[in-house]
């Protein structure tokens, strides 16, 4: 449906993400429920990272072996619920350097506002994975990406859990060459920019902060 986009479709997935859709989940459960998703999700944004051999000695003998080569992996969460994806795709890549992106939504305007921007230097040199579960308008997503150009980061995809069909093709406009990756692809907004079904305020479950002004 969208050239950017990969349904990521794994049954472990599909599982976690109906139980972390439930309003009934608590933020005990749908803290580490995030990161499990994310850090399964990495796995599949990460299949096509170049590898280089390298010689290992085994306890018996010599042999070949590979690693990970090419550009070093930054991963980017949108301040705040895109922190709640960060140590589950570190225990993947724990070389991984974390920078941070702060925006938030304004309620009336749904429109991004950021208020931080600090991310790891020689942006030529590494390979961006922007981070945040709700892929909604796109407007936050689309400014943490321009705001990654600009310092000069030339290698980004987006990691998200649930993606809107408006948020997509908004990527899709601004950034056709932003990879997203999405564990569900719902179906629609509504007026207050949530997505439907979705599974509510990311940050709220999962800072339990639901209800506080
Ligand atoms: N942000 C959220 O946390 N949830 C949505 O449904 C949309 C944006």
């Amino acid at each position: 449906m969208f050239a950017n986009l990969s349904v990521i479709n794994h049954p472990l997935i599909q599982h976690k993400m109906s139980i972390l859709r439930a309003k009934d989940t608590p933020p005990r459960e749908f803290k580490p429920l995030v990161g499990e998703i994310a850090m399964l999700m990495a796995y599949e944004a990460t299949k096509d990272l170049p590898l280089e051999e390298i010689d290992i000695e085994t306890p018996l003998e010599r042999t070949r072996g590979y690693r990970v080569a090419g550009k070093k992996v930054a991963l980017i969460p949108i301040l705040r619920a895109g922190l709640g994806m960060v140590e589950g795709i570190a225990h993947l890549i724990p070389n991984a350097r974390v920078g941070h992106i702060g925006l938030y939504r304004d309620h009336d305007t749904l429109e991004p506002v950021d208020y931080y921007f600090k991310v790891p230097g020689n942006a030529t040199d590494r390979i961006f994975f922007v981070l945040d579960p709700m892929l909604a308008t796109g407007g936050s997503a689309t400014q943490a990406v321009s705001a990654l150009k600009r310092s000069g980061a030339d290698q980004i995809r987006f990691i998200c859990l649930v993606a809107a069909p408006d948020g997509v093709a908004k990527m899709l406009a601004t950034h056709p060459d932003v990879a997203v990756f999405a564990a569900a692809l719902d179906r629609a907004l509504n007026q207050r920019g949530y997505i439907l079904p979705g599974l509510g305020d990311a940050g709220d479950r999962l800072f339990g902060t639901e209800g506080i002004p």
